[in-house]
C-alpha cells in the first residue's frame, strides 16, 4: 500500500456511506471515491450496448471497451463513459434495478478490484476515502482505517424513500430489499471482518455519524487526524 492514508468504508444501500464518507473526506483534505459509481456505470454502459447481462463475457467486453472516468474531489462528482456525462443516469431506476447482476460476475469484479486498487495508487491526496461493499476486505484490507456502516433496514429505507421524494414507498423499499439480497449472496458487507470498526449510524444524526467516523480514524492514526 502507498503512504496514502487509506479509510475504506464499506455498507448497505442507505447505511449513509456516501454522504458520511464524503463530509469526511471534505473535513480532511482527502480524496472520495464512490466505487459504486464505478459498478454503477458499468451497468449502464452493459444497458446501453443491449448486451445480455447473465453473460459474464459479454459485460467484460463491454468493461475492457468502455473508457471510465470518476472525478475524486468529495465537492464535484462527475462521472463519464466513453466521454459521456452519466452523473445522473447512473441513478436511475434501470440501472439500480440492473447493477446488482452485472456485480455478481468473478472477472468483472476482479476488474474493478485492479482499478480501485490502481486509483489508490496514483491518488494525489494525503489520504483517500473509498466506499463500497468490498472494500474493508477485498480491495484494501491493509488500509488504514476500516469501517464498516451500518442501520437497520427500516432507517434505510427511510432514508432512501426520503432522497427520492415523489417516488411510491413500496417500490424503493422492495428495490433496496432486492439489491442487498443480490448484493450479499456475492459479498459480505453486514458483518465486520476481524479488524474492521462497526459503526451504526441508526440512532445518530448525520453531523453525530460524521464525528464518530472522524474519531475512529483519528485514533486509529495514532491521534494525528492524518
Ligand atoms: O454503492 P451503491 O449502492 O451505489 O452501489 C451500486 C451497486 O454496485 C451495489 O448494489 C452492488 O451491486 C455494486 N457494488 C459492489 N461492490 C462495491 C460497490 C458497489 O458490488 N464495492
Amino acid at each position: 500500500m502507498s503512504e496514502v492514508v487509506v479509510v475504506a468504508v464499506d455498507g448497505p444501500a442507505g447505511s449513509g456511506k456516501s454522504s458520511v464518507s464524503k463530509a469526511v473526506a471534505r473535513r480532511l483534505g482527502y480524496a472520495y471515491y464512490d466505487t459504486g459509481a464505478a459498478y454503477r456505470a458499468l451497468a449502464w454502459a452493459a444497458v446501453n450496448a443491449g448486451i445480455d447481462l447473465q453473460s459474464e463475457d459479454a459485460v467484460v467486453a463491454v468493461q475492457d471497451s468502455a473508457e471510465y472516468v470518476a472525478s475524486h474531489d468529495p465537492d464535484h462528482q462527475v462521472f463519464h463513459v466513453d466521454g459521456v456525462d452519466v452523473t445522473e443516469a447512473i441513478r436511475g431506476h434501470e440501472v439500480s434495478g440492473s447493477v446488482s447482476h452485472i456485480a455478481r460476475h468473478p472477472r468483472v469484479r476482479q476488474g474493478l478490484v485492479d482499478h480501485f486498487r490502481s486509483v489508490i495508487s496514483a491518488c494525489s491526496y494525503p489520504g483517500i476515502v473509498m466506499e463500497g461493499r468490498d472494500i474493508t476486505t477485498v480491495v484494501a484490507p491493509d488500509a488504514q482505517v476500516r469501517v464498516l456502516l451500518t442501520a437497520d433496514e427500516e432507517v434505510r429505507i427511510a432514508r432512501r424513500q426520503a432522497e427520492l421524494a415523489g417516488v411510491t414507498a413500496e417500490p424503493v423499499a422492495e428495490s433496496l430489499k432486492a439489491r442487498d439480497r443480490s448484493d450479499q449472496s456475492v459479498v459480505d458487507f453486514m458483518n465486520a471482518a476481524p479488524g474492521v470498526a462497526l459503526l451504526d449510524s441508526g440512532p445518530l444524526t448525520f453531523g453525530q455519524t460524521v464525528d464518530a467516523m472522524l474519531s475512529l480514524i483519528d485514533e486509529a492514526l495514532g491521534g494525528t487526524d492524518e
